[in-house]
């Protein structure tokens, strides 16, 4: 819808199933703007969960929890403007990442998105690098749990250039930190 020209974590999980013989790859999803074009490309796709937090309301409009796959394989976690990091931990440690504990994926690709950063001009979340560094050594743990570490991060928003390059290089330095 304007922002993307390919869905690229869609088309690496695609990938993933149909040419490395995976069976259960996960997709996650931070950045604050509801990952559509992900949901709808992997909305048929059993083998996938795709789980997002995004601000809600906010574009595209979509995103809502009633939103949930073909298959059951899309978990949307819409955030109400303002939410914090404290608020943001507290919803994917009690939906989000308990339900990728269930898929057991073989692999994690992130949409790494960091315009959910207090200072983003596009939104009004109050994320901080902390935040970000958070959620990863969490999708590490859980690559390591099942996934034998394997996760793929690709870069998607951010629009305060200061707080992009600081909260990427949180998240950058935890994947290093940890082997990926
Ligand atoms: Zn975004």
């Amino acid at each position: 819808m304007g922002f993307c020209l390919f869905g690229n974590a869609a088309i690496a999980a695609k990938r993933a199933l149909d040419q490395h013989g995976l069976s259960r790859v996960a997709v996650v999803d931070f950045d604050v703007h509801h990952g559509n074009g992900t949901q709808d490309l992997l909305w048929d796709e059993a083998r996938t969960l795709f789980v997002g937090s995004h601000q809600m309301p906010l574009w595209p409009g979509t995103g809502d929890r009633d939103e949930t796959g073909a298959h059951g394989n899309v978990m949307n976690l819409p955030l109400s403007p303002g939410t914090n990091g404290a608020g943001f931990r507290r919803v994917w440690e009690t939906h989000g990442l308990p339900a990728l504990d269930s898929l057991a994926p073989e692999l994690i690709v992130i949409s790494a998105g960091f315009d959910a950063h207090e200072d983003d001009p596009l939104a009004q979340l109050a994320l901080q690098e902390v935040d970000f560094a958070w959620i990863t050594e969490a999708l590490c743990d859980l690559a390591d749990t099942h996934a034998d570490g394997r996760i793929v991060s690709t870069l998607e928003g951010g629009y305060d250039l200061n707080a992009l390059a600081a909260s990427t290089a949180a998240h950058v330095d935890v994947l290093m930190r940890r082997g990926r």
